[in-house]
């Protein structure tokens, strides 16, 4: 062990007590996606709060206000949020301003669901048997408040850096992405990006993706007793829900992802909704049925290129049946669509976080993809950033009742980040990924 190694160990341990005190206070202030209709303090007051205890650390800090306007160019990417007003982004800076690794999560929170019942406030972080609950306590502020925690912890060791480190907590990845569009601004000639979501400290260099598509499909009306003098729709359409399955299915077998082998299904389609006819009334043939699928792609493959064989499985089941061929199926591909995203495992920053992950825990790195859909893909596409996703917490735990993060894999992530910012910083950008 280094002495580097111990040092990162105890400086850790040495503030841990206040570490946890900034997690809680981040909780306790409800971050909630304006998208969601539910009384909130705001991003805003969760930002200023994260800014002051970053500041008390030394670390330089900055809140930025987001231009609406010059996410536009992003609209077809994402779904962006009506308004930024009072909704600012946090950037927070270490080191030189060259080949800067960002790190990046989000302060925004989902709200309460209706059917969500917590035995506490999720807005008063309780910590039991040493687990913290709290509405945003996994996603993401463990991950995001231990990116802070890592950054104080790197100034008070006062380690001179000679590559750069940005953290940047970002509002409205629950909207869709558009803080961490407008943050691509402030960290213009990075050179990597780790995403600060729940992995359970696994480092996830890919993510999935996802498009919804929608189908209306025509049959004729008729009354019951003459059946045989119209078309039922739910046949015509239940031979698409069995196509999509088939090109679920197919994909799979032809296209198996590494990083996927931990689940039994890869390409993760959803049939999510199917209607046709009046629940109760059985008076009638229905007119026509509708179908919404969720289409699922892995790591970075394109959606252009999955939707391409979706609509080819499609055009076959419309080819093969004389009604079909004559009342053609409306088929639209609908704004609802987030792309995968995918960093070689051999990138720097996979590496190296790989690295930091093994030296905290003392255990082998597991190396997976995430299924869920991150920021990740904007610092990607948007930013050609290579970009992994490593983060406290368990994904499963996300948006449901009882957010629980224990606090042992919070002060971890800390050491995590921490070891990574070293390693980044008190190396020369081209040494290469050995060390
Ligand atoms: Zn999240």
């Amino acid at each position: 062990v280094r002495a580097l190694d111990l040092e990162v160990r105890r400086a850790v341990a040495d503030s841990s007590g206040e570490y946890v005190d900034w997690l809680a206070g981040l909780v306790a202030t409800p971050s909630v996606n304006p998208r969601y209709d539910f009384p909130t303090t705001g991003e805003a007051a969760a930002q200023q709060l994260l800014a002051g205890l970053l500041a008390s650390a030394g670390v330089d800090v900055a809140l930025r206000p987001i231009d609406r306007a010059r996410l536009e160019r992003h609209a077809g990417e994402t779904t962006l949020s009506a308004s930024y007003e009072g909704r600012p982004n946090l950037t927070a800076r270490l080191g030189p301003p060259e080949a800067v690794l960002v790190l990046n999560s989000h302060i925004d929170v989902v709200g309460i669901a209706p059917d969500e019942v917590w035995e506490t406030d999720p807005f008063a972080p309780r910590i039991r048997d040493g687990t913290l609950v709290g509405r945003g306590a996994v996603d993401a502020k463990g991950s995001l408040a231990a990116m802070a925690a890592a950054l104080a912890t790197v100034r008070r060791m006062e380690v001179p850096l000679r590559r750069g480190v940005v953290l940047t907590s970002v509002v409205d990845e629950e909207g869709g992405g558009g803080g961490t569009l407008a943050a691509l601004d402030e960290v213009a000639g990075a050179a990597a990006a780790v995403v600060g979501e729940p992995t359970g400290l696994r480092v996830s260099p890919a993510t999935r993706g996802h498009w919804m598509v929608r189908l209306v499909v025509p049959g004729r009306r008729a009354h019951p007793g003459a059946a045989h003098e119209g078309v039922n729709p739910i046949d015509k359409a239940y031979r698409f829900v069995q196509a999509a399955w088939q090109v679920q299915a197919a994909l799979d077998r032809a296209r198996p992802h590494p990083l996927w082998t931990h689940q039994p299904v890869q390409h993760v389609f959803n049939v999510a909704t199917f209607e046709a006819g009046r629940w109760g009334q059985s008076a009638s043939v229905p007119g026509e049925a509708r179908l919404e699928v969720m289409v699922g792609t892995v790591g970075g493959e394109s959606l252009e290129e999955i939707r391409a064989v979706v609509d080819e499985a499609f055009r076959r089941v419309i080819a093969t049946d004389a009604w079909l061929r004559e009342h053609e199926p409306q088929i639209e591909w609908t704004p609802r669509r987030n792309a995968g995203a995918e960093t070689p495992r051999e990138a720097e920053v996979v590496r190296i976080m790989q690295r930091a992950v093994e030296a905290a825990t003392g255990a082998p790195a597991r190396l997976e993809g995430l299924s869920a859909v991150t920021d990740m893909r904007h610092l990607v596409h948007a930013g050609g950033l290579p970009c992994v996703n490593v983060g406290p917490g368990e994904m499963r735990l996300a948006h449901t009742a009882g957010e629980a993060l224990p606090l042992e894999e919070y002060l971890l992530a800390i050491e995590v980040y921490t070891r990574a910012i070293l390693a980044w910083g008190t190396r020369n950008s081209g040494e290469g990924g050995e060390a």
